[in-house]
């Protein structure tokens, strides 16, 4: 598919599509390049690149496919370290949880020949990594692609190398990307990180009975609150605006709610749980709940607890979530 392949970011996503490149054959050489010494060695140690590099700049030499898996905060420095060395008619992409910043950051940087087509998979897990990078990551979930320029033959060849992955393919403003991805992702991580931090400052008799009783709900907080805080940060950051809306019509619900509660509204209680209860219906019967065959977002469940219900991502044993 391709002649020369160089991901940049060998954490849980690049090395995942490291996997999936090697095992299907994707390209005739695949470099792989990561500001970490340490990463890049594990890569090569693990047989998923062909050549590893620290050097950023020198890395995308020749390539036809570009793939930027790093943080969304460090795109404006890869940036900086590539321009000027990619090879004329070569598509530039991302992974980034973040669209229309990811854009702002890295845009400035590319030249009018290039294909710059950022995307996104919604799949993933709460480890970091080469050694936390899977082949079957995106099997049956989402990659959004956020074309900058309509440029239809290369947005079905990179269509294409995720239909490969496993992958369904949408294609949508990076605009709209963000508000969906508001809702759906970054406002359930800011609620997980809050309330694990408020049960974090109780005082110590409360908080280890917290944890003793926190299968009754807690728990599955702790999973999604325990994802890397690099990139939750830059997420949060990146997509201030989305989030921030998205917020302000959640603090309003939830006054809804306490007003509710205060005032004994039962049946407006009964009605809004069971309209909730719907949607999981249907994030089911779109194949988009746990799926215990494959590997997940979260730590799986020990013997005898409950089956994750909440989790905001893909659940696969061993393994865990996405952003
Ligand atoms: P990760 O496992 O932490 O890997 C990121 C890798 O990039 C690390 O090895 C990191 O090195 C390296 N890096 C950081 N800055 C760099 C730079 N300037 N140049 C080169 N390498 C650099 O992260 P990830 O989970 O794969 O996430 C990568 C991207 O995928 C993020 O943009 C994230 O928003 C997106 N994403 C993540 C998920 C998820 O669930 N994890 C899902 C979908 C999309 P150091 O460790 O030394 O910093």
């Amino acid at each position: 598919m391709f002649k020369q392949v160089t991901i940049i970011g060998l954490g849980l996503i690049g090395s995942s599509l490291a996997r999936v490149i090697g095992q299907h054959k994707l390209a005739t050489k695949l470099i792989g390049a990561d500001i970490s010494l340490r990463v890049c060695e594990k890569a090569l140690a693990l047989g998923i690149v062909d050549e590893v590099t620290p050097q950023i700049s020198d890395s995308v030499k020749n390539s036809d496919l570009v793939i930027i898996c790093v943080p969304v905060g460090a795109y404006e420095s890869v940036g900086q370290a590539i321009q000027g060395n990619l090879q004329e008619g070569a598509i530039i992409t991302d992974v980034g949880s973040v669209k229309a910043e990811a854009i702002k950051a890295l845009k400035p940087f590319l030249s009018s020949n290039i294909a710059f087509i950022p995307g996104h998979p919604i799949a993933g897990t709460e480890h970091s990594g080469p050694e936390a990078g899977f082949v079957e990551l995106f099997t049956g979930r989402w990659t959004i692609l956020t074309p900058v320029r309509q440029d239809e033959a290369d947005i079905e060849k990179l269509r294409s190398f995720w239909e490969v992955a496993g992958a369904k393919v949408e294609v949508m403003t990076p605009e709209h990307h963000d508000m969906v991805l508001a809702i759906t992702s970054h406002l359930p991580h800011l609620i997980a990180y809050t309330i694990v931090g408020t049960a974090t400052s109780l005082e110590t008799e409360l908080q280890s009975e917290v944890i003793k009783y926190s299968a009754s709900g807690f728990r599955d907080f702790t999973r999604i609150a325990a994802s890397d805080p690099t990139m939750w940060r830059d997420i949060m950051l990146t997509n201030k605006e989305a989030l921030l809306d998205i917020l302000q019509r959640f603090s309003e619900d939830l006054s809804e709610m306490q007003k509710a509660i205060r005032r004994d509204k039962s049946e407006f209680l009964f009605d809004y749980f069971s309209k909730t209860r719907d949607i999981r219906r249907q994030v089911i019967a779109a194949g988009q709940a746990a799926q215990p065959q494959a590997s997940s977002y979260a730590p799986e469940p020990q013997a005898g607890e409950q089956a994750l219900e909440s989790q905001s991502y893909q659940d696969q044993p061993g393994k865990a979530k996405q952003a």
